[in-house]
């Protein structure tokens, strides 16, 4: 099975990307629906937030607030996470909207280089 949000997280498709650790990645939403549109994701395929290794929602809540911090909205940003193709969810990989109508000021994509 092909998922678009692993060959994403493996570097094999392109997107601009916000930030990334050893465990989650963070990259612009395509169809942006604010200002500032991010999809904070694991790097392994997960479907299901009750189905996440606790370690990894852990990870995912941590990769939110040095994604807040980094763009100083830390007070302004909205999470929506759809479960389920009824709800809404496109991709299967388990990914949050992280959604702020504030300033894009601080939103710099990682260069080539910082891949
Ligand atoms: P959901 O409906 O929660 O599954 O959201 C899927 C989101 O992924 C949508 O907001 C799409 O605009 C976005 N999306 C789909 N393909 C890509 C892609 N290749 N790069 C970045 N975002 C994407
Ligand atoms: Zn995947």
């Amino acid at each position: 099975m092909t998922c678009i949000f692993c060959e994403i997280a493996r570097g094999e498709k392109p997107a601009k990307i916000f930030y990334k650790d050893d465990a989650t990645i963070v990259f612009a939403d395509i169809n942006p629906k604010a200002p500032i549109h991010l999809l904070v994701c694991p790097r392994e395929h997960h479907e299901r937030i009750y189905k996440l290794p606790a370690d990894l929602v852990l990870r995912l809540t941590k990769t939110i607030g040095i994604i807040a911090e980094k763009l100083q909205l830390e007070d302004n940003f909205r999470l929506q996470l759809n479960n389920g193709a009824r709800a809404g969810q496109i991709i299967d990989h388990l990914h949050f909207h992280f959604i702020s109508r504030g300033s894009d000021e601080h939103l710099e994509y990682l260069t080539e280089e910082q891949l």
